[in-house]
């Protein structure tokens, strides 16, 4: 199962992480061991150059040496011996290109790159050795409350902003300020410029991570995208721009496009969305990777498919034997099967047949792998529930992009099945299902978590009062703040309407009263906007702990309940639930309270 980052739910995560982790190093290890051996026979081969034998066969030799030594150093991760190994290999191709004829510089040319790669296979070695796994561990960060409003992120959570700079250029002064404002509230660091003169320098002395142009100014109604042209011209690395106008015709957007802005927003702006763009351009923190099980009665080919995916930043787990599929899909959540077709005791087809007929498995991808070629069989295979077909032997760059493209449209179509459409949180099945799993969990490993439910005071005035668009656009950017303010182990989902739900794992009820009350803080200092008029908001919350609530239900009426107590006693406030509250007061749900107002 598939989830965004820093949302992710966590049953069974810890043996992934290890068994890859592991299975790399032992990889790795056995690379490091054969390398002197092949270091030496690399240098006896220069040496016999510098004799003046046989310089065709030495030649030869070195090179396929100096290339697999390229390929294999890259695939283990030692970038900087794969690319001492590929300036020897081509140092050795120039040799052989101008017809073999060895100068006599060029075995002390490649003696100093052996002593290179000696040198480096050495440090290699001494980096390998005492840990096999350093800086694997998840962050076990000690959560501690939000800063102030605006300041940016707590530590290990996804999104720290406040590293993220931000250039606005818009001749509207009171524009740029009150956008620079909003987007200062959610802990972007901005700078407002009124004319592209001033952004040009700004750029020129330091490069932000984003822009945000308009498109229109007094000078040219293409102004904007000229000056991104401009800026990128000559450029490597180029700054993700963003672009705002009041323009929403079709000219305005291709030149945009044209001129390399990767999201165009039209004005009236939605600070929300500038945000969603925003946060996707600077997010510094690659997706998840995917997980693939390899399942091949061939352990080399599986192992080496399972390389060749991880590789590519996957992460795969090779199994010979079909019977070992169920138990390993309960512990390693796959996004992924690649499987052999013809296996000795039970075949793909079958295989697919057995997963199909569990309900966690029926819409996992399969992929064949085989050297059938014959297309009847190819198809006949495919009806029984798979994805797609690849015959051997497959080029490592195609496995990766079929495994690749497929897992992705899985997980969306996954994370659409359990995400609420307008805040992109979990929905009210999926969170109530993850607090579930966490609370199975937490009385397992006997660790603190709690479960807060999270109430908008008076938002039903903000609707009767600004619009529904308007009300939408709180719920967003609240959701948006929990998302992005709380730790990646919290799960966050819209439980319903304005009603939000937040599993707090590893964290006791002091620390969750901690971080819930800097959240509701954080959120009534954002000022929304709306014709004209400024409002703020305020939230209440209900925050219960197991195991003095020792399930689900105990946990989500408690704090259903607390919640009552937080709106009861003024809103604004989070409300710890006791045991007492049971007995005494009616649920929030139940009770629909009001204060007159
Ligand atoms: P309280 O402080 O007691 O919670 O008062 P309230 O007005 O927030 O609570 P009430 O339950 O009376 O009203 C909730 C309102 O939320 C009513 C409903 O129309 C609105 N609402 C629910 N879902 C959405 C939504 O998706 N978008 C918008 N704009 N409004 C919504
Ligand atoms: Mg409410
Ligand atoms: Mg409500």
């Amino acid at each position: 199962m598939a989830t965004e980052r820093g949302n992710a739910p966590t049953p069974a995560a810890p043996n992934k992480a290890e068994s890859f982790q592991i299975r790399k190093a032992r990889l790795r290890a056995s690379f490091l061991a054969l390398l002197p051996g092949r270091l030496a026979d690399a240098r006896r081969a220069v040496a016999e150059l510098r004799a003046g034998e046989s310089d065709h066969a030495q030649l030869d030799g070195l090179y396929v040496l100096f290339h697999t030594l390229k390929g294999s150093g890259a695939t283990f991760g030692f970038r900087q011996i794969s690319d001492a190994a590929k300036t020897a290999e081509q140092t050795v191709r120039h040799a052989m290109d101008s017809g073999g004829r060895v100068e006599a510089a060029l075995p002390a040319e490649l003696e100093r790159l052996m002593d290179d790669l000696d040198a480096l296979a050495r440090a290699a070695e001494v980096q390998i050795d005492p840990d096999l796994t350093p800086g694997f561990e998840l962050p076990q960060s000690e959560p501690e409350p939000a800063s102030e409003a605006g300041s940016g992120a707590r530590p290990g959570q996804p999104a720290d902003r406040s590293q993220r700079m931000v250039y606005l250029c818009d001749d509207d002064q009171d524009l740029a300020a009150q956008l620079a404002g909003q987007l200062g509230c959610f802990g972007y660091r901005v700078r407002a410029f009124t004319n592209l003169a001033d952004l040009r320098e700004a750029v020129g002395i330091e490069r932000p991570s984003a822009m945000i142009l308009d498109v229109v100014f007094p000078e040219d109604e293409n102004a904007g995208p000229k000056m991104l042209a401009e800026l990128r011209a000559g450029e490597e690395e180029r700054i993700p721009c963003i672009f705002i106008s009041c323009r929403d015709d079709f000219g305005g957007r291709l030149q945009a496009v044209r001129a390399g802005g990767s999201a165009y927003c039209t004005k009236p702006i939605k600070t929300v969305e500038l945000l969603e763009f925003l946060d996707r351009l600077t997010n510094p923190h690659p997706p998840e990777p995917i997980n693939v099980l390899v399942v091949d009665d061939d352990r080399e080919l599986a192992q080496f498919h399972a390389t060749v995916l991880e590789e590519a930043g996957m992460v795969a787990k090779a199994v010979s034997d079909p019977e070992q599929v169920l138990s390993l899909l309960d512990t390693f959540d796959a996004d992924l099967v690649l499987m052999d077709m013809y296996m000795p005791d039970c075949s793909g087809p079958e295989l697919s047949r057995v997963l199909r007929q569990i309900p966690g498995h029926v819409s996992l991808p399969i992929i064949y792998v085989s050297s059938e070629t014959d297309v009847g069989r190819q198809h006949a295979a495919l009806a029984v529930g798979a994805d797609g077909f690849l015959t051997k032997p497959i080029e490592p760059a195609r496995l990766v992009a079929e495994v690749g493209l497929r897992a992705e449209r899985m997980r969306i179509l996954h994370s659409l099945m359990v995400r609420d459409g307008l805040t992109g949180l979990f929905n009210h099945n999926a969170i109530m299902q993850f607090l579930e799993v966490a609370v199975a969990n937490a009385r397992r490993a006997e660790n603190a978590l709690c479960f807060a439910m999270i109430d908008v005071d008076h938002f039903k005035s903000v609707n009767d009062t600004y619009g529904h668009p308007t009300g939408d656009q709180v719920l967003m950017a609240l959701s948006r703040t929990l998302r992005l303010r709380l730790r990646e182990d919290d799960l966050v989902g819209r439980y319903g309407g304005e009603e939000f739900a937040v599993v707090l794992n590893g964290v006791d009820i002091e620390q969750a009263k901690r971080i819930l009350d800097a959240l509701r803080t954080s959120f009534s200092n954002v000022t929304f906007y709306s014709d004209g008029q400024e409002f703020r908001c305020t939230f209440s919350v209900g925050v219960s702990d197991f195991p003095t609530f020792d399930s689900p239900d105990a946990m989500t009426e408690a704090a259903d309940r607390a919640l009552y107590r937080a709106k009861k006693g003024g809103r604004n406030r989070v409300e710890i639930a006791s045991a007492q509250d049971a007995l005494s007061e009616p649920s929030f749900e139940s009770a629909g309270i009001s204060d007159g107002s």
